[in-house]
């Protein structure tokens, strides 16, 4: 009997392994269908400057408006697009249209893409961009990618020979989640980095945690000893915003300051919020 239950569980255990093979499959297959057929869609959330309060630039956020499931966020579909190569022609699409959509704006604001080590690896990553940055006529100063350490980790000396093509082109480089996983004092060092992202997990923190608040501290002075700026990520209240600001964090993003939002709402009412109000410091925003 205990035999056969083994056996039971075992079938269980396949099928439910099957499964799930066969939904990412799936997925995969809409996905591909769905970077050709129009249903991703960008977000971009604003980065406000802590000096000024103005906008200083927007990162682009990538959805997907799945014809069936409505808007799913990266984390439903970009480690399958990660795992099946798809990620190079997301990853196209999103660059390409986020340059293109920047030329409908007015303002000298930056613009904050993303980049996975898959990415980073593509030979072809470079020469797209600096065609793209010549076509569509954008100033490769107000382009900023993001990668994580994991592009480091795996890739040290391609990511970093990367990271310096992309540099030579004149966009400049974020390393973003600062503060997850290993997050070696080396990298700072030893790539070059013009803005370090502080991740939310220690910004949620600094309120209540005088530790937090060390690190977070420390980590903006380093970065000013180092020449590099801070952007603090995930602000969610006005009391965090304000000690960002005493603790030395050059800019801020969070659903406190604005949640991601479609391109189209952006020209509408962040420009018209300009001279808008009194200045609260936080939600009237001014152009940089
Ligand atoms: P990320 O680059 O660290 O982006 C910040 C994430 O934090 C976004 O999640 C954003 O919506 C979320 N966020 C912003 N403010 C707050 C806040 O105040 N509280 C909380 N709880 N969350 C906040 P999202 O849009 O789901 O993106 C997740 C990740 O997916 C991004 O993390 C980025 O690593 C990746 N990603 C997004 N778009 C792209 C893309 O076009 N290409 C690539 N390669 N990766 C992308
Ligand atoms: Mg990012
Ligand atoms: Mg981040
Ligand atoms: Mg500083």
């Amino acid at each position: 009997a205990a035999k056969a239950k083994g056996r039971d569980e075992f079938a269980l255990f396949d099928e439910a392994i099957d499964r799930a093979a066969r939904k990412r499959r799936q997925i995969e297959t809409e996905l591909r269908q769905a970077i050709e057929g129009d249903q991703l869609r960008l977000y971009y959330q604003p980065i406000m400057d802590l000096d000024s309060s103005a906008i200083s630039a927007f990162e682009v956020l990538v959805r997907w408006n799945h014809p069936r499931r409505g808007l799913l966020t990266p984390d439903e579909f970009l480690p399958i697009a990660e795992d099946s190569g798809l990620i190079l022609p997301l990853g196209y699409w999103v660059i390409r249209n986020s340059l293109n959509e920047l030329r409908e704006w007015d303002g000298d604001f930056r613009i904050a893409i993303n980049l996975s080590v898959t990415q980073m690896r593509d030979a072809q990553l470079v020469p797209t961009i600096r065609e793209l940055l010549v076509t569509t006529g954008i100033a490769p100063e107000r382009v900023e990618f993001e990668i994580t350490e994991s592009v480091l980790i795996r890739d040290g000396d391609a990511g970093l020979g990367t990271m310096r093509r992309l540099r030579d082109l004149g966009a400049s480089m974020a390393l973003d989640d600062f503060g997850t996983g290993y997050s070696s004092l080396s990298y700072l060092r030893s790539y070059p980095f013009d803005r370090i992202k502080i991740d939310r997990n220690f910004v949620v923190d600094i309120t209540a945690s005088e530790e937090a608040r060390a690190i977070v501290g420390t980590i903006a002075q380093l970065a000013d000893a180092l020449g590099m700026y801070t952007i603090a990520e995930g602000v969610e209240n006005a009391e965090q915003l304000a000690l960002l600001r005493k603790l030395g964090c050059d800019e801020a993003q969070g659903f406190f300051i604005q949640k991601p939002m479609a391109g189209a709402e952006i020209d509408q009412h962040m420009f018209e919020a300009t001279d808008a109000g009194e200045d609260d410091g936080v939600l009237n925003y001014r152009r940089a």
